[in-house]
């Protein structure tokens, strides 16, 4: 099916904004804010159920195609925590207090096991009821730091080594840590699927 219309399962502009600059004018993406305020309830237990959950209800609610992303970060020590409830970590308290329940949880924990991965599931329904919507997934790898390093970015970034480059993903220039992040990669691969890469 050629695809020259979608909608995004997100309120955010600059989520929004990022996805039409990389898929270019053959594809025109519209916000899901267009036909519904209503978020719907994220119960998967992984990344890519609930990024489906989220572009299913998008492709219900537009009639249209739909692109949703979920992201976050997975510490190994953790058995994959945070993960899906990284954004409300410390229940809601933001990313400060985020930071400092990951510390926490870290305290006693060398260095060779602080592994971790930012990850970013993106899935893509034709319709409501697809069978077969197109999963990309990106991984990330690096090591959780012992203290907060930078100030770029947002989230876990400050926290966040990345060994390709000798520093906190919070140090790296934005535009780098767009060619190398979790959601980079999961979009390398969505434009790869689509044929537009
Ligand atoms: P969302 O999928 O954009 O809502 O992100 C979920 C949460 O994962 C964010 O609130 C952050 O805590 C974390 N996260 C996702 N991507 C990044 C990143 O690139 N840097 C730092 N934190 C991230």
């Amino acid at each position: 099916m050629p695809l020259n219309e979608l909608v995004l399962a997100s309120h955010n502009a600059g989520k929004l904004k990022e996805l039409q600059a990389m898929l270019g004018d053959a594809v025109r993406v519209r916000s899901i804010g267009e036909f519904s305020d209503v978020e719907p309830e994220e119960t998967g237990l992984s990344f890519v159920e609930n990024a489906i959950l989220k572009a299913r209800n998008a492709a219900k609610v537009s009639g249209l195609p739909a692109l949703a992303d979920d992201s976050g970060l997975a510490v190994d020590h953790l058995g994959g925590a945070p993960g899906i409830y990284s954004a409300r970590y410390a229940d809601g308290q933001g990313d400060a207090a985020n930071n400092a329940k990951l510390l926490d949880a870290l305290k006693e924990v060398p260095d060779a096991e602080r592994g971790a991965q930012f990850v970013c599931a993106l899935a893509l329904v034709r319709h409501a009821n697809d069978p077969l919507p197109i999963i990309c997934e990106g991984l990330w790898h690096g090591r959780i730091l012992h203290a907060a390093q930078g100030e770029h970015g947002f989230g876990y970034d400050p926290l966040f080594w990345v060994p390709e480059r000798n520093c906190s993903s919070a140090e790296m220039a934005p535009a780098d840590k767009n060619q190398l992040s979790h959601r980079a990669r999961a979009m390398a691969l969505l434009k790869q699927r689509l044929g537009i890469a």
